[in-house]
């Protein structure tokens, strides 16, 4: 961190008013700033639309990576690496002159005085923008039992997937070691809460796992005898996907064993197990050590924060509801995109954050090269000029069930099977981003497609936490000083 030009209605202060050390790319007085807050879908290509020489962009992130969440169940069933999956920001974007990336927690966004607060540990800084991007997307939700998030992860982040993935293999090592045969059911039973995409995806890859790659590695257990429960609210699997494609990937994950439980729901959550509730109210206890929550999403609590100002309306998630060029109704200089926004029930799916971030990009080029003044207070920003709204173009969705195994929904099509894997395949190799990681990507899935290994099974101390809540149990688990 070093030093920033600072210009009157244009600086970077820290709280207490000091100059805020940065290393601003070419900031000076004539180029508009426009601040990105997250590094997401949203954020990075909100940042990659933006370059051009005639804006100054500030990238705010919490994380040092962009992560391509929807590989990150391969993460945590060994499949891949996390490098693979999140690559650096900074890297990401270093071709581009007129960006300058920062690592940061975002707390306040003040539309009067135009700022942005964040912090880096104890160094507390304050933004100035002219547009602001909030890209800060969505977090899990346990529906108000926040409790559960201890012993039944979800999988939002690299430190979530990896706590899964020492969840996950560990149970396979305790359950070696028990010589109790009801402690090592319960260390062999899996509970996937959650029947969308995601909770899909882990349920066939812990079964594959189990019946695949660990099966000659034990000597006191069978790892085939692992018992994977998929548990959902809905009627069918994967509802977004239609009725004949849940029912379809129902029937493939039941061939591979999964059992699958649709119309119950989470009543209890512990420690020991799950307790089930299907429709007819009938509750069920599932003694399980290993938890996996795939259900509910809740936007970013900023989404709330900013939307207060101005007096927009957030929907049951927190997610703004935004004008439709996607601006925040109230301040048109502000926009929100990706899983924060919502607009037209679009979906949070990637695509929706990648178009819409696109799609602010080009409005704020089109405003500066036209030379309309960028505000400097909330009063001259609540003007705006005419905007093309945002339309989302649906390039269908997908889902993975097992290798070779997908179900595709594209425009009114909706196959299952190895087409619709192989289209997948393709689809996610293009958008993970570096030759070299699509290259060590391919091999990672040729190793556990085509072979039965999983190049990526590491347990490290960044477990930590998995391991404490086992450890609570009374085994003798490792301590957290010393290495798996
Ligand atoms: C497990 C999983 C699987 C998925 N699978 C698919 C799929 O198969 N296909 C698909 O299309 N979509 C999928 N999605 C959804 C897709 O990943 C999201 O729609 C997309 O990531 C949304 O992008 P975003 O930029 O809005 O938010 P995110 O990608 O969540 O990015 C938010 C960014 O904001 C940062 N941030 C948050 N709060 C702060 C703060 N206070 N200060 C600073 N930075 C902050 C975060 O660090 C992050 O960089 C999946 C999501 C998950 C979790």
């Amino acid at each position: 961190l070093a030093t920033v030009a600072l210009t009157e209605q244009n600086a970077d202060m820290t709280k207490a008013g000091h100059p805020v050390v940065s290393n601003s790319p070419r900031s000076d007085n004539f180029r508009p700033h426009v601040v990105i807050l997250g590094s997401g879908f949203g954020g990075l290509f909100a940042a990659k639309a933006l370059n051009d020489r005639r804006v100054r962009v500030t990238l705010i992130s919490r994380t040092t990576h962009h992560l391509f969440q929807p590989l990150l169940y391969q993460v945590a069933t060994g499949i891949l690496s996390e490098g693979e999956i999140a690559p650096a920001t900074r890297e990401v974007l270093r071709g581009q002159r007129n960006v300058q990336v920062l690592l940061g927690d975002v707390d306040a966004v003040d539309l009067n005085t135009r700022t942005v607060s964040w912090r880096l540990r104890q160094e507390e800084m304050c933004t100035h923008f002219d547009y602001l991007i909030v890209a800060t997307g969505a977090e899990g939700s346990y529906f108000g039992n926040n409790g559960y998030g201890r012993f039944a992860p979800g999988m939002k982040s690299v430190d979530d997937a990896l706590e899964l993935r020492g969840r996950i293999f560990g149970a396979f090592e305790l359950a070696e070691v028990t010589t109790d045969p009801a402690e090592r059911e319960r260390q062999l039973t899996f509970v996937v809460v959650g029947a969308g995409p995601t909770g899909v995806e882990m349920a066939g890859q812990i079964a594959e796992l189990s019946r695949r790659t660990l099966k000659k590695d034990f000597r006191a257990i069978n790892p085939r005898e692992a018992r994977v429960v998929l548990v959902d609210g809905a009627v069918e699997i994967l509802p977004s996907f239609g009725e004949s494609l849940g029912t379809k990937a129902r029937a493939q994950l039941e061939r591979m064993g999964v059992e699958v439980r649709v119309s119950t729901v989470v009543a209890h959550l512990d420690e020991t197990g799950v307790t089930l509730r299907a429709s007819d109210g009938a509750e069920e206890f599932v003694p399980s050590a290993c938890k996996i929550w795939a259900a509910g999403v809740s936007a970013n609590p900023l989404g709330q924060a900013i939307a207060d100002q101005t007096g927009a309306a957030v929907d049951r998630a927190g997610r703004v509801m935004v004008e439709p060029d996607c601006s925040l109704p109230g301040d048109p200089h502000v926009f929100v995109v990706g899983d924060l926004m919502t607009l037209h029930n679009y979906p949070g799916v990637a695509q929706v954050a990648i178009q819409s971030a696109r799609h602010v990009a080009k409005l704020i080029l089109g405003e500066v090269k036209r030379g309309e003044a960028a505000p400097t207070t909330h009063e001259q920003s609540s003007e705006r000029s005419e905007r093309h709204p945002f339309v989302y173009k649906d390039k269908g969705s997908m889902a993975t069930i097992s290798r070779f195994s997908a179900v595709a929904s594209i425009g009114r099509a909706r196959f299952g099977g190895f087409v619709a894997w192989l289209l997948w395949l393709v689809i996610h190799l293009v958008y993970i981003i570096g030759f070299k990681r699509q290259l060590t990507t391919l091999i990672h899935w040729a190793v556990s497609f085509f072979g039965r290994g999983r190049s990526e099974r590491t347990i490290t101390r960044q477990q930590i936490a998995g391991r404490l809540a086992l450890e609570e149990l009374g085994h003798d688990f490792p301590r957290p000083s010393s290495s798996a």
